[in-house]
């Protein structure tokens, strides 16, 4: 990749011949009283081009193309530059650097800033679909969320789950005799009575909807949707180096976002069922928590 400073700004050109048909340009260039200008190109190849200066022709995969005061130009590395030009060329080099990051990420928001709206649009359904991330964020707060809408013996169940990263949802059983015995005989000692363990009930799908990472209010909402308005205000033209910067970042991860809100959707789905969330129930001993457990339950889809 070569890209060459020109009166029309910076443009990439393809070939090395580009090169060797500037206005001036030699081949070997004897550096002996020669004064640095400018740099006016910078190059990438895969295979080295030797160096132009007289005196080393050491092939460079990288370099940069320079003119001195007198009009002439050529190509040369790094140590070169810095041995022959001195200070100059490393004021020059950082500055043409700067250049062509800051100028390729202008060109990246601009082409970026096409597919606004799509995106915009995009998100518009994962929120408002049936079943979308606004009515799984509505539902799922409930069952992590003390003194809401769900009991608080369910919703302690499902913060630990969650805590814990475990999909098993346990419950304290009185152990049989056998069990003791048996029990007793493993550990070789006597277990006394009344002893519990945890007996597994169910695997509850999609918790992962309920992980901190996977919050469709954060992505959705304050990273998508909040920088996407910050984003529009901007005008791409006038953003100082470091803000290009800031914002080829922050492009760089809308799609890998809006995985993430795909996938934590689909696991909202999964988790907001009834008969996904109906072994809670048997946690419960109220009468009254039951009544409002089913009645939750009601406002969920009933798909297996
Ligand atoms: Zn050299």
């Amino acid at each position: 990749m070569i890209t060459i400073n020109t009166e029309k700004g910076l443009v990439k050109v393809e070939s090395w011949e580009d090169v060797e048909s500037l206005p001036g340009f030699v081949k070997n260039l004897n550096p002996t009283n020669q004064k640095l200008d400018a740099i006016i190109g910078r190059y990438i190849f895969k295979e080295k081009i030797n160096c132009g200066l007289s005196n080393c022709h050491t092939p460079h995969a990288k370099g940069f193309i320079v003119k001195t005061i007198d009009g002439a130009s050529t190509n040369i590395g790094k140590d070169c530059g810095k041995t022959y030009f001195g200070v100059d060329f490393e004021t020059l080099s950082n500055k043409f650097d700067r250049d062509i990051t800051e100028s390729e990420n202008r060109d990246k928001l601009w082409s970026f800033s096409f597919k606004i709206d799509e995106i915009q649009d995009a998100i518009h359904n994962l929120r408002c679909s049936e079943y979308g991330a606004n009515w799984i964020y509505k539902k799922s707060r409930y069952l992590v969320t003390l003194g809401a809408d769900c009991p608080n013996e369910i919703v302690k169940q499902i913060l630990s789950m969650g805590k814990n990263r475990s999909s098993g949802l346990f419950k304290p059983r009185e152990a049989t005799d056998f069990e003791i015995e048996a029990l007793s005989n493993s550990q070789n000692r006597q277990i006394s009575k009344p002893h519990f363990i945890e007996e597994k009930i169910a695997d509850i799908s999609g918790l992962d909807a309920l992980y901190p990472e996977n919050d469709l209010k954060n992505i959705l909402v304050i990273d998508l949707e909040e920088n996407f308005k910050t984003f529009i205000s901007k005008d791409i033209d006038q953003l100082s180096f470091e803000d290009l910067k800031y914002w080829s970042k922050w492009i760089g991860t809308v799609e890998t976002s809006l995985q993430k809100a795909n996938d934590s959707i689909q696991a909202g789905r999964n988790l907001l069922t009834q008969s996904n969330l109906k072994p809670f129930l048997t946690l419960l001993t109220k009468n009254e928590d039951k009544l409002i457990f089913r009645r939750f339950l009601e406002g969920l889809t009933n798909q297996t």
